[in-house]
C-alpha cells in the first residue's frame, strides 16, 4: 500500500532524502494534511473524465490526490530541483506529467491541445505560490482557455477580494476582473498548521467557475478593464477624479463627466459602489466618445 506523501512524518523523510531546502522566493509552502486535499479535490468537483492542470506540485501531494481521482494530471514546475523528487513520489501513477516551466511563460492553450486531446472537462487545481497568486490567475483567466473552473488554495485575503460584492471594502478592481470570466466563491478556511513551512497568512480555498458568457456586455474588453482600474487607483478619490487623473490622456474632464451623466452615475461615487453592470454602461458612455 501506497502511504500518502501529505502526511508530516513522509514529507520530512522526503525533504531530508533529496536534502531540499524550501525557498520562499518561490512560495514554497507544502501541505501535510490529506483531509484538506481531499476537500480541494471534492471541491472541484474531479471524476476519472476529468483532466487536471496543476501549478506548483511541490513534492506532490496534492498532484497524488488528483492522479487518483482525475483521468489525468498536468503539473506545471518552474523549480528543477524538485524534477527529481516528484519523478520518484509520483511513480506509482501513470496519468500525470510534469511540465518544467514557469506558468506565467507557458503556452496553456498549446498544453491543453497536446495533452488533452480527447478530453472535455478540463479543471485547474493548485495550492499557489502566494507572491504570485493574483497574474496567474489573471492569466488562467484573460486567456479563455477551454477549462470549466480553477480551485486554487490562495491567501484568505486575497480569496475574499476576488469573491466580494460591491460595497464591501474589499471590493475592487480584481472583483470585478475576476468576476467578469468566472462566478467567485470561498469554499473553505484552511490554517496555517497544515502546511510546511507554515505561512504568516491565512489560507482559503478559493473557486472559480468559468462563466458561458462575460458577466455584462461590452464593445472592448480592455477598455472595460482600464476604465475599471482607473476608477480604483485612488480608493479615497471620486470616480470622477479618478477617471480624470487615471484614464488615458486623450479622456477630457467635460467629456468624462458627461459620460458619467449620459451613464447614471453621480460622479461623486467611489468606484466601490459601481456594480459591474454600471462599469460597462460607463465604459460603453466613454468609448462613444474617444472611439
Ligand atoms: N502543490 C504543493 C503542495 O500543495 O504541497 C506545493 C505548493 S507551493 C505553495 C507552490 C509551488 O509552486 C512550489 O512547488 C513552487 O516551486 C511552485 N512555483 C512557484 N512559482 C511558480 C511558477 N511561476 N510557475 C510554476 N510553479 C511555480
Amino acid at each position: 500500500m501506497i502511504k500518502d506523501i501529505a502526511t508530516p512524518a513522509r514529507t520530512k523523510e522526503i525533504l531530508n532524502k533529496f536534502g531540499f531546502s524550501f525557498k520562499k522566493s518561490l512560495g514554497q509552502n507544502f501541505l501535510i494534511d490529506t483531509n484538506v486535499l481531499r476537500n480541494i479535490v471534492d471541491a472541484a468537483n474531479i471524476s476519472e473524465s476529468t483532466g487536471v492542470i496543476e501549478v506548483g506540485p511541490g513534492i506532490g501531494a496534492l498532484t497524488e490526490q488528483l492522479a487518483k481521482r482525475a483521468k489525468k494530471v498536468v503539473s506545471f514546475e518552474i523549480d528543477q530541483r524538485l524534477l527529481p523528487v516528484l519523478d520518484e513520489t509520483l511513480a506509482p501513477y501513470d496519468n500525470v506529467s510534469i511540465i518544467h516551466s514557469d506558468v506565467l511563460k507557458a503556452d496553456i492553450h498549446q498544453t491543453i491541445k497536446e495533452q488533452f486531446k480527447d478530453t472535455s472537462d478540463i479543471m485547474v487545481v493548485a495550492n499557489l505560490p502566494y507572491y504570485v497568486t493574483t497574474p496567474i490567475l489573471m492569466k488562467l483567466l484573460e486567456e479563455h482557455l477551454p477549462i470549466r473552473g480553477i480551485v486554487v488554495m490562495i491567501q484568505a485575503e486575497v480569496a475574499d477580494r476576488i469573491a466580494a460584492k460591491p460595497g464591501t471594502k474589499e471590493y475592487g478592481a480584481l472583483s470585478i476582473a475576476a468576476q467578469y470570466f468566472a462566478e467567485a466563491e470561498r469554499v473553505l478556511t484552511v490554517p496555517a498548521t497544515v502546511f510546511v513551512p507554515q505561512p504568516r497568512v491565512d489560507s482559503a480555498v478559493l473557486r472559480l467557475t468559468v462563466r458561458d458568457e462575460p458577466a455584462v456586455s461590452v464593445s472592448d474588453e480592455s477598455y472595460f478593464f482600464q476604465v475599471f482600474h482607473a476608477s480604483f487607483a485612488n480608493r479615497r478619490k471620486t470616480i470622477l477624479n479618478n477617471l480624470v487623473h487615471n484614464l488615458g490622456p486623450k479622456e477630457r474632464k467635460t467629456d468624462i463627466e458627461e459620460a458619467l451623466h449620459e451613464a447614471g452615475i453621480d460622479p461623486k461615487r467611489r468606484g466601490e459602489t459601481l456594480s459591474p453592470e454600471e462599469f460597462a454602461i460607463l465604459s460603453e458612455a466613454l468609448l462613444k466618445r474617444f472611439p
